[in-house]
């Protein structure tokens, strides 16, 4: 028997092609060896026959700036800029074992709330990754990167981007490269970053026109908007995560969807007053819609159920139009487009060989529609999360284990110590 091997009995299955099929589902080291009858064993055996318990690829999140949960609640009512004004006095008295404890408690909401991974953007991204590691996790951290004279951090954003890159070792860790925004990081800035992103071949992410008032100021300061400006340096490539993009023209539109990949965080976009963003037409040019729950200063919660329906239904009701984003579309933003995006070639959802990153479901009273993707959509909240297994590690299954239980519990005294 395989060790930390997984079997689950007599799931629903929801496939790629988003059938549903009664399977059993045997994974190990990370991956889903087997899916059919298997009467094999397993170091954990999960009867999902008689719990009724449906199994789905687990939910990425694109955009999270985890350590700040200490947050919560206490920045409510601001926009945007007035909201980075309270959270950088934050940040300049932060310290690595606050981001730690902080990034700890992040990383069990998004379990409990059955996200498999998410990008992180911050610095002291080694405090999260720790974390990571310490919660048996994965994720791509993306250490921040604006000017020097812009910036809380200690010593030059880029060097210390790249010494977080070159250090990591942390298990389940994928290092990215993250851009405050063109508000923060001047040319030269963003030039160094992807830079870094060609020579360690990682990945970028960059708030970009999440607000009006961003638009404008660029558009008075350099006579373009964000998305012309970056697009005029060739900063919108297949390498960028554009996290927003509420304000773009049609133009912008076209340059965003032919290079790929977005988070669209509706939430976050909707708590600061930022606006709407074009999901619609960017998805239907191409671009590679996610999901993301930006932090929960901004949200409150990092639950990606909320993300999927607030975020359909707002495209529906700005377009008039009930069909704008369907449950279906919604579903694939928050799984395979992210997978595609952030693992490239590598496979993934419920199939053999693939990534084992699933979440199982129970089909409580809320759930009882007649369709499994409508009915994650816009029926299922966290409570009917009964497992989530990321990178195939069982690491919540009603209720964390004893070990994870004890490092949470560390945590949430850590954060209610600080807060007297
Ligand atoms: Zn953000």
């Amino acid at each position: 028997m395989e060790e930390g091997s997984i079997l689950i009995k007599g799931a629903k299955v929801l496939l790629e092609d988003l059938r549903e099929a009664d399977a059993d589902i045997l994974i190990e080291n990370g991956h889903i060896i087997k899916i059919g009858k298997i009467n094999g064993k397993a170091e954990t055996v999960i009867n999902a026959k008689a719990e009724g318990l449906v199994a789905v690829p687990g939910l990425i999140n694109t955009h999270a700036h985890i350590a700040m949960s200490p947050l919560k609640g206490m920045v409510d009512g601001l926009g945007l800029e007035n909201f980075l004004k309270e959270t950088s006095a934050f940040d300049a008295k932060n310290s690595p074992d606050m981001i730690y404890n902080s990034a700890i408690l992040g990383i069990a909401e998004m379990i409990r709330n059955g996200i498999t991974d998410f990008v992180d953007f911050y610095y002291g991204e080694d405090a999260v990754a720790k974390a990571v590691e310490d919660m048996d996790y994965q994720g791509n951290l993306a250490w921040v990167v604006l000017d020097n004279d812009k910036t809380t951090q200690k010593g030059d954003p880029i060097s210390n981007a790249e010494r977080f890159i070159r250090s990591n070792k942390r298990n389940g860790v994928n290092p990215m490269i993250s851009i405050q925004g063109v508000y923060a990081a001047s040319k030269e800035t963003i030039e160094s970053a992807y830079g870094l992103a060609e020579e360690y071949d990682k990945n970028v992410t960059m708030h970009i026109a999440e607000t009006k008032f961003e638009v404008d100021e660029h558009k008075n300061k350099y006579g373009m908007t964000p998305v012309e400006w970056l697009h005029k340096y060739g900063f919108i490539n297949k390498r960028l995560l554009a996290v927003h993009c509420v304000w773009l023209n049609k133009k912008e539109i076209g340059m965003i969807s032919d290079s790929g990949a977005v988070s669209y965080n509706p939430t976050s976009n909707m708590k600061l007053g930022s606006g709407i963003p074009p999901i619609y037409e960017m998805h239907e040019r191409g671009a590679r819609i996610t999901f993301g729950t930006d932090s929960v200063a901004s949200n409150n919660s990092l639950d990606l159920f909320e993300e999927m329906k607030y975020g359909t239904l707002l495209q529906c009701v700005r377009l008039n139009d009930p069909n704008a984003i369907t449950a279906k579309d919604a579903f694939g933003f928050a799984t395979l487009n992210a997978a595609n995006f952030l693992y490239r070639k590598m496979d993934y959802g419920i199939k053999e060989g693939a990534k084992a990153d699933i979440v199982l479901l129970r089909k409580s009273v809320n759930m009882a529609g007649s369709n499994i993707v409508n009915d994650i959509v816009y029926s299922a909240n966290p409570s009917n999360v009964a497992a989530t297994i990321a990178n195939g590690k069982l690491l919540y299954k009603d209720g964390f284990n004893e070990r994870i239980g004890k490092v949470i519990n560390r945590a949430s005294r850590y954060i209610s110590e600080s807060r007297k």
